[in-house]
C-alpha cells in the first residue's frame, strides 16, 4: 500500500518583489552586527498560521476556508529588528501590530477549525525571521518597510539539509 503524499503547509504574508527588496535590505542592515544562519531574501515571510504536515483532504479542506474567508486590506510598517534568546531568532516586525492584522490571524483560525486545526493565535507575534542561531551584538534601528498587505496566501514547505524553500500555492485578496 502506497501512503498518501502529505505537504508541509503554512499561511503566510508573502510579500511581492518591492518588498521583498525592502525587507532584504533591512535584513541585510540588522545582521550587519553579530553571526548565524541568515534567512535567504527569497524566503522572507510572516508566518500566520502553521498546519505542519497534512494530507491532500485536509489542504481541500483549507484551501476552500480561506477562499471564502472575509477580511481587510491593511498598512503593515516594519519597523524594529528583535532577537528572541531562547530561541536564537533575529527577525523584524512592526513595533504596533495593527488590528486588522490580529484579526485576519483570528478570522483563519476560525475558518480552518472544522478541518481539524486548533486556533493557536494567542502567541502571535508578527515578525519575519531574518537569521537563526543568531548571537546577538546589537540590534541596529531599521528604517521603516511599509507592506500594504493585499493578500493571503497558503506555502508548500520543502524543508532540506540545505534549509527549507517555499512555494505559493495559492493567494487570495483581501477586500
Ligand atoms: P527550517 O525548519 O528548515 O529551518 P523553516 O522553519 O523556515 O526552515 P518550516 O519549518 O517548514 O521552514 O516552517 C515554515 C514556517 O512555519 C516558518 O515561518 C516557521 O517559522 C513556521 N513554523 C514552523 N514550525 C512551526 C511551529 N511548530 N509552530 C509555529 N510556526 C512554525
Ligand atoms: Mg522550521
Amino acid at each position: 500500500m502506497t501512503t498518501p503524499r502529505k505537504r508541509r503547509l503554512f499561511f503566510a504574508l508573502w510579500p511581492d518583489g518591492e518588498v521583498r527588496k525592502a525587507l532584504a535590505s533591512a535584513a541585510a542592515a540588522a545582521r550587519r552586527h553579530g553571526s548565524g544562519r541568515p534567512v535567504a531574501d527569497e524566503n522572507l515571510h510572516i508566518t500566520l498560521a502553521f498546519l505542519g504536515s497534512v494530507d491532500e483532504e485536509i489542504k481541500e479542506c483549507v484551501r476552500a476556508a480561506a477562499s471564502q474567508l472575509t477580511a481587510e486590506a491593511f498598512a503593515l510598517s516594519i519597523d524594529r529588528a528583535g532577537w528572541w534568546k531562547r530561541t536564537g531568532i533575529l527577525w523584524l516586525g512592526p513595533s504596533k501590530g495593527p488590528a486588522a492584522l490580529n484579526r485576519l490571524v483570528k478570522t483563519l483560525w476560525a475558518a480552518i477549525e472544522p478541518c481539524g486545526f486548533w486556533p493557536d493565535f494567542r502567541d502571535f507575534y508578527p515578525h519575519v525571521t531574518i537569521a537563526r542561531r543568531w548571537r546577538k551584538a546589537r540590534l541596529p534601528e531599521i528604517g521603516p518597510v511599509d507592506w500594504p498587505i493585499r493578500a493571503l496566501t497558503l506555502l508548500e514547505s520543502h524543508t532540506g539539509q540545505r534549509g527549507a524553500r517555499y512555494t505559493v500555492l495559492e493567494r487570495w485578496p483581501l477586500s
